[in-house]
């Protein structure tokens, strides 16, 4: 069976790094929406000219338009073994749009990291990530991007004036769909207030059980 994983969370959850940790071990793609729209960005297409405004200012985009991306991403055929979500949905509007993008390819395990806000404000206040290639900087980075070698810059929406607006955001738009998840038998809840390692444990235990349909084990 696939092993579809929508990770959920605040920003600054740790959802970006576990997913990638997530997505190699299990040799899935990781879809992450914000990094399909930052190169975009980049590389200057239609789609990044009209988004860049509204992600600088911690917006979020139209849900036809995100709807539209996830869907192309999704019926391309590396996703049917399975894949990781992140950054999609952000609103009951694409949750609703991905039951029926899923229909008649198995479960979503959805995995929801929880950290409290202040540590969130902390983390978002330290993260950098690398201004050619995009990739987030682990704290053992110092000056330049340990993959390409390209300058670690601050994302422009993780500056003081933006984050407060991404985590109101977030509460207003994207928190709600907890409630639309919650009372699914392959929804979880992790503390992602731990070291990585930790989380990245508890979220492979997590996805495992929740995967595991009643009498019939995972390999
Ligand atoms: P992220 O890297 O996931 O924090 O996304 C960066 C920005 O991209 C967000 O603040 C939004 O402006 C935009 N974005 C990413 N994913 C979505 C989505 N599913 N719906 C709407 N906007 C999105």
């Amino acid at each position: 069976m696939a092993l579809n994983v929508v990770m959920l969370g605040p920003p600054g959850a740790g959802k970006g790094t576990q997913s990638e940790r997530f997505a190699r071990t299990h040799g899935l793609p990781k879809i992450a929406t914000g990094d399909i729209l930052r190169e975009a960005v980049k590389a200057k297409t239609p789609m990044g000219l009209a988004a860049g405004a509204a992600m600088d200012a911690g917006e979020l985009l139209g849900d036809d338009v995100m709807i539209g991306i996830v869907g192309d991403r999704l019926a391309r055929p590396d996703t049917q073994a399975g894949f990781v979500l992140d950054g999609f949905p952000r609103t009951v509007t694409q949750a609703s749009a991905l039951d029926r993008i899923m229909h008649g390819r198995g479960p979503l395990v959805v995995i929801d990291i929880v950290v409290p806000e202040d540590v969130l404000l902390r983390r978002l206040a330290a993260r950098r990530i690398c201004g050619a290639c995009g990739v987030n900087a682990p704290v053992e980075w110092i000056s330049s991007c340990g993959v390409c070698g390209g300058p670690l810059v601050t994302r422009t929406d993780d500056s003081d004036g933006i984050v407060a607006g991404r985590l109101k955001v977030y509460h207003r738009e994207t928190r709600p769909i907890v409630e639309f998840y919650s009372g699914r038998p392959t929804f979880r809840t992790i503390d992602g207030n731990l070291p990585p390692d930790v989380v990245t444990a508890s979220m492979d235990a997590a996805v495992r059980e929740a995967s595991v349909v009643p009498g019939e084990a995972r390999a």
